[in-house]
């Protein structure tokens, strides 16, 4: 068995996860990212004595630690390049965790980690997989023969920053202006949103916020599914948005499986039909076979299962 651990900017979460990808237990912490690392490496290490506990095994039984990270995560040399929510820059997080925890640890990019769990158990075994996981951020991982595509210096694959719009004033996390992750993620759904509010005050989004307080990725979904004109308006101009990088994706990749994760994936086919019609009217490929474009299914726990599996690759 593995144990793989989510380590966020505001959890630690962490599982005791089995070969086949399996969560057997899990539990979790704040993270409360402002302390030392040395503080944080300690609750990393007591909780993956609780979820030993849980799971009913010993620690004996672990055959190694796989750790999923925000930032420029380097595998090979066990080092955190650089975190921005974790105040992390270039520290030698595997070398602190196996000492503290005497076994093989590996570390990985938590989108890389997200696309590994969501492979394990959704992947079909695909020669070519990528996750999108429309969040705070648009993360994105790309699974080639069953390994996290990370680029000769572990930067690669951060699909959130392809730019979709080259006159886009939208600026992103990562200095540019008009990256996919600026009109895709849900923060940007968020401000749309907002500002279609604003512009219409007979618009149905003003009594949802009445009623469920502030303005979510929920929003438009919800008042659009009720025939609302405004959110209808934002809703579909949110798929082209999201639509855009996929075609890229797929023209870059032709993945077999492009799945879509975050809360938003919920939404189900109402957000994936149409997208796939958007998708596919801009696929270079017209005569082979289609990506199939679908949900992802594991939430939070993909990140700890693709963190566990990660010790593997
Ligand atoms: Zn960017």
């Amino acid at each position: 068995m593995y144990i793989g651990i989510d380590l966020g900017g505001t959890n630690i979460a962490a599982g005791v996860v089995d070969e086949a990808g399996h969560i057997i237990y899990k539990s979790s912490v704040l993270t409360l990212a402002q302390r030392p690392i040395e503080e944080i490496v300690e609750d990393m290490a007591d909780l993956c004595v609780d979820i030993v506990d849980g799971a009913n095994c010993s620690i004996v039984d672990i055959e190694a630690v796989g750790v999923g990270c925000p930032g420029t995560v380097d595998n090979k040399s066990g080092i955190i390049a650089y975190s921005c929510n974790l105040k992390m820059k270039n520290t030698e997080l595997r070398a602190m965790l196996e000492k503290r925890l005497g076994k093989r640890i590996n570390l990985e990019n938590d989108a890389n980690a997200a696309a590994l769990g969501e492979y394990a158990i959704n992947g079909d075994d695909a020669d070519s997989f990528v996750l999108i996981t429309l969040g705070t951020g648009v993360g994105g991982g790309v699974i080639i023969d069953g390994k996290p595509y990370r680029g000769f210096n572990c930067a690669g694959g951060e699909l959130g920053h392809i730019i979709i719009n080259a006159e886009g004033e939208e600026q992103c996390s990562c200095g540019n202006k008009g990256c996919w992750e600026a009109y895709a993620s849900v923060t940007a759904l968020i401000r749309q949103t907002k500002q279609a509010m604003q512009a219409d005050s007979s618009s149905m989004i003003h009594k949802w916020v009445q009623e469920n307080g502030e303005v979510s990725g929920r929003t438009a979904f919800d008042c659009a599914k009720k025939g609302d004109k405004a959110a209808t308006a934002v809703v579909e101009q949110y798929i082209r948005y999201v639509g855009m990088g996929l075609i890229s994706i797929l023209n870059i990749f032709q993945p077999s499986k492009i799945l879509i994760g975050g809360g938003i994936s919920k939404e189900g086919n109402y957000l994936l039909n149409p997208l796939r019609e958007y998708v596919y009217a801009g696929d270079y490929n017209k005569y082979r076979e289609k990506t199939k474009i679908e949900a992802a299914t594991l939430f939070n726990d993909a990140g700890i299962i693709g963190a566990a599996l990660s010790v593997c690759n």
